[in-house]
Parts: structure tokens; sequence; C-alpha cells
């Protein structure tokens, strides 16, 4: 189990358009459990490579249904729009209010380089939509209609 350091709001790499994965081999298959146990230690549903100062396109998602893997993930749709609360790891200190789609279909390739068409609903559209903007430099703290000091 290897835990990494989760970087936060103010690290350069957090604001980077994150590079594709163009090869699956051991060292991403690596990355993928070191950020899985990385989420679980930090108590999170969601993270996303940057998060962990690596720029590549690989999200975790548990929203405790088990965990998912979502290497080069893409939003092919959306639907309708919902408000929720939302905090990041990133951001240990704020969480706030921010509008998203209430659902989204998501394509991505699993740790086999299996593609995957995946209809999310409820928090897994919205951890989706969370950890996809991060492959692309964006905070929910840039979308968020108000924020709020954590207790
Ligand atoms: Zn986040």
């Amino acid at each position: 189990m290897t835990v990494l350091d989760i970087k936060t709001a103010g690290n350069p790499v957090l604001r980077q358009v994150a590079s594709k994965v163009t090869k699956i081999d051991k060292r991403i298959k690596r990355l993928l459990s070191d950020m899985a146990d990385t989420m679980y230690k930090a108590d999170g549903v969601g993270l996303a490579a940057p998060q962990i100062g690596v720029s590549v396109r690989i999200v975790v998602i548990d929203v405790g249904d088990g965990i998912m893997e979502l290497i080069n993930p893409e939003i092919i749709s959306k639907e309708g729009s919902c408000v929720n609360i939302e905090g990041c790891l990133s951001v240990p200190n704020f969480d706030g209010e921010v509008e998203r789609a209430k659902s989204v279909r998501v394509k991505y390739q699993d740790r086999n380089g299996k593609p995957i068409v995946l209809d999310a609903t409820e928090l897994l559209a919205i951890a989706v939509q969370h950890e996809l903007d991060h492959l692309d430099g964006i905070l929910f703290i840039d979308k968020a209609n108000s924020l709020r000091p954590k207790e």
C-alpha cells in the first residue's frame, strides 16, 4: 500500500491540462493502485492523477460501489442540472455549491485497456464531472456559486 502526497490549490500541477495515457503499462497500473490507496486513506470519493502530482488523464472513484478506474475518460453527453455541495481533497479548507449536469455518459478505458461506456447519475455523475475537471486544470472553486470554510 502506497499513500501519496495530495497536492493542494496553488500547486501549478493542478492547473495543467493532463496528457493522455498512450500505453497502460506497469507504471500506470501501479499509479492506479496507489491513487486508490491515497483516496481511501484521505476518505475521498474520487481522486485525479494531477492531485498527486502526475499530469496524466487518470481518475479513480468510489462512491460506495467499489473502486472504478478511469483511463482517458471523456464525457460524451450530459443531461439536466443540479446543485450540490462539493469539496475536494486539494482544497481542504472549503466546500461550496456547484451546478453540474444531473447525469452524464462517459467513455474511458479500464486498466486492461478495454473501452467502457458508462451512464452515471446522482453522486457518481457529480464525482465524474468533478474529477474530469481536474484533468483540464479546473477546480470546483472555479465553478462554485458560494464557498464556505469547512469546520
Ligand atoms: Zn477535487
